[in-house]
């Protein structure tokens, strides 16, 4: 039988992209590798997550370790969430917070809760992939957020209508954001607001590297901002979405989103159907880990990255020729480079693989996929001496195809 001829619509639309082809290649021996997007496992918090799991296996504990649990999540872990949370100007109560499989499932179920066919999202240009892969199974149509250009509610609007439904939500990432490493002002933080509220749309704050700010003075979050305008988390349009894998570890996957008790009561039916729950052991291991070691390990991870960014964005200064561009991030793990505009990311990792050099090309970041001389640079793997070398590799080869 051909399985295909009955895959719903919305499957129809998934495709796996050719660069995850490409960066097969990147098993090969010397290669520097510059396309991850995850954290150095050297610096997992690995002694405190084997005490934390020798304690939740005890014969006293194990029985709730290994047990069902509830879906809104481990009350211990949503306290310590509310009590970060309210060091990021956020007060909420744990009924206002639900824990997810990672902040990936946070935006699959807030596609899923939003997103009618056709429904418009609004979203950065580039964005998170992630986050149009989780959305695009929902079939929606997608516009410009650009908090900087301040346009017109009403064109926005009529826009979506045109497409065939409404705009439902503006997601972001508004600090050192995947892939561009860009953070927006205040100043833009409330425009996406103001323009959430003129439209009747919900913001998606995505923080997931909000903790990794290497150099800078904080901005509140969106959700911050909101709050400290109503005052009740429960008045505001904003939904946000925490990770403790940029920070902790990816492997557990436990995340959790903010949100007003009518979102956070509907996304909990739907977690009810997709997986039930997040892995119990899990959550108690990262509550665990999070009371003990969270703030001096955020510490020693902005000490790590925050000196590959400055090795990163030295080596771009010094060897990249002119002509190209890079933007200079104060936290998170990417630099996101605009090559001449001819120039085709794709083609250009062709050329840097010949040369035991990788990246991701950025096209795969524009919800229409049309901007192609673009390409992400992952800083958090490499330690300096090779983001060096790497990074005059790269160089050279980009040298050699302008040339061409
Ligand atoms: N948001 C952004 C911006 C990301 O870069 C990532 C991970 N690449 C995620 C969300 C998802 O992370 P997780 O599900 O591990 O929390």
């Amino acid at each position: 039988m051909n399985h295909t001829d009955i895959f719903a619509h919305r499957a129809q639309g998934m495709k796996a992209s050719e660069i995850r082809e490409l960066l097969k290649l990147l098993d090969q021996p010397d290669i520097i590798s510059f396309a991850g997007g995850i954290p150095d496992p050297k610096y997992f918090p690995r002694a405190a997550f084997a005490e934390a799991m020798t304690v939740a296996l005890d014969e006293a504990t194990a029985g709730v370790a290994l047990q069902y649990a509830a879906s809104e999540g481990y009350v211990p872990l949503r306290e310590w969430i509310a009590d970060h949370m309210k060091t990021l100007g956020v007060s909420c109560d744990i009924d206002n917070i639900m824990v997810t499989a990672g902040s990936q499932q946070a935006l699959d179920y807030l596609g899923k809760l939003f997103l009618d066919k056709d429904d418009t999202a609004l979203v950065e240009w580039p964005t998170y992939l992630g986050a149009l892969g989780a959305f695009n199974a929902y079939e929606p149509q997608f516009d410009r957020l650009n908090a900087g250009e301040n346009r017109d509610p009403d064109a926005v609007a009529k826009q979506a209508q045109a497409a065939g439904g409404r705009a439902k939500f503006s997601y972001l990432s508004p600090d050192f954001a995947n892939p561009t490493g860009k953070t927006l002002t205040k100043a833009e933080r409330l425009a996406v607001l103001a323009q959430a509220e003129a439209l009747g749309i919900a913001v998606i704050e995505d923080g997931a590297y909000q903790s990794l700010r290497y150099e800078g003075d904080a901005i509140p979050s969106i959700l911050a901002l909101e709050m400290a305008d109503k005052g009740d988390i429960d008045a505001c349009r904003t939904i946000y979405c925490g990770s403790f894998s940029k920070t902790l570890a990816p492997g557990l996957r436990v995340g959790w989103v903010v949100a007003a008790k009518p979102v956070i009561s509907q996304i909990v039916l739907l977690k009810q159907a997709a997986d039930l729950q997040t892995a119990t052991i899990n959550q108690i291991a990262v509550n665990h880990v999070a009371r003990a070691v969270f703030d001096d390990h955020v510490v020693t991870l902005r000490e790590v990255y925050g000196t590959r960014l400055n090795a990163m964005l030295n080596s771009l200064q010094a060897h990249m020729p002119e002509g190209i561009t890079w933007t200079s991030p104060e936290g998170g793990m990417f630099v996101w480079l605009t090559l001449p505009a001819a120039m085709d990311g794709k083609d250009l990792l062709e050329q840097a693989l010949a040369q035991k050099v990788a990246f991701v090309p950025g096209a795969a970041f524009y919800a229409d996929g049309d901007t192609k001389n673009t390409i992400r640079l992952n800083f958090s793997m490499a330690n300096e001496a090779t983001i060096g070398t790497g990074i005059a590799r790269l160089a050279e080869v980009i040298r050699t195809a302008m040339a061409r």
